[in-house]
């Protein structure tokens, strides 16, 4: 029989963690899937540090009183700055993220001190999220029936992306590694590399060639929400990253300041064009992003 996650909303489920940017909405998701047939509940990423008491909430609201894992797509703070306060809660719930993330997990002060430095203040959280003990994690070749961990480094060296197999569904967690995706309010999509500093273009392309290869039948995003247009997405934010890696590097040897390539591809990037149609506060949350990621790009392509 079909599932379709979504309308079962015991299976799936959406959660829109408040962020510290000023956007208490659809900002960013997380990801919970109930699998009863296997008996297992994990959450994919969980928000930052500052929305963890709300993730706790909502994961009550659905009757979770056993986590059996949190898989984190990458360290970033919007992404994994409440595992600790989760753990608080869950003790028994174990962490997988790439070996290379852990650390900033267990002492998480240097990457708190440097995300304060790349968003700038009150873009990231005023408080350092919680330490993970050293013995909360997954050994790093563990297995779940119907997982499968992608290495797709990019938006982060150590970054992952996930894909989830069950009945006819195949679902990709792809974290940040294919951009960021929106639906506007005039259901047009709005879709951006996510390339903040420090960013990895080359491998961010080799990364998206390898999730083009997983065929999911649905895609749950972070940054936000989901699409069952997979091939659509996955071919357009490939071909995305190809145009800003041509247009970025023609309008950088033109002499063009970063807040020109940030108007220029406003213009000449088809999926962009949605950013007009974004509702006011979503609106001036990717603007910001936007001029963030430019400046990450623009590093990558002159190897600062
Ligand atoms: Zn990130």
């Amino acid at each position: 029989m079909e599932r379709d996650f979504l309308e079962k909303e015991d299976e799936l489920l959406l959660l829109d963690i408040p962020t510290v940017c000023g956007v208490a909405k659809q900002a960013f998701s997380a990801w919970l899937v109930k699998d009863a047939e296997r008996r297992v509940n994990f959450l994919v990423d969980v928000g930052s540090f500052s929305g963890a008491s709300y993730l706790i909430k909502r994961l009550k609201r659905a009757n979770i009183v056993r986590l059996d894992a949190i898989l984190l797509t990458h360290v970033h703070l919007d992404h994994a700055g409440g595992t600790g306060s989760l753990l608080q809660t869950f003790p028994e719930t174990k962490v997988f993220c790439h070996p290379k993330g852990k650390p900033h997990l267990i002492a998480p002060k240097r990457l708190w001190q440097e995300t304060l430095g790349v968003m700038g203040p009150g873009t990231a959280e005023e408080e350092m999220p919680i330490p993970l003990p050293e013995d909360s994690f997954l050994l790093d070749d563990f297995s779940l029936s119907g997982l499968t961990i992608l290495e797709t480094p990019g938006h982060a060296s150590h970054h992952c992306s996930f894909l989830y197999e069950i009945g006819r569904e195949r679902i990709l967690f792809p974290g940040e590694a294919a951009g960021a995706f929106r639906r506007t309010t005039t259901g047009e999509i709005f879709v951006r590399p996510s390339s903040p500093p420090i960013f990895f273009l080359e491998k961010a392309n080799e990364s998206l060639k390898k999730l083009e290869k997983t065929n999911p039948t649905l895609i749950c995003f972070p940054h936000y929400g989901y699409t069952r247009d997979t091939s659509f997405f996955l071919e357009n934010s490939h071909g995305q990253l190809l145009l800003w890696r041509k247009l970025v590097a023609e309008l950088l040897s033109a002499g063009r300041s970063e807040r020109e390539i940030f108007e220029e591809l406003l213009k000449r990037d088809p999926l962009l064009h949605g950013f007009w149609s974004l509702k006011k506060p979503i609106q001036d949350h990717e603007a910001r992003n936007l001029t963030i990621c430019i400046k990450g790009f623009v590093k990558s392509l002159l190897g600062a």
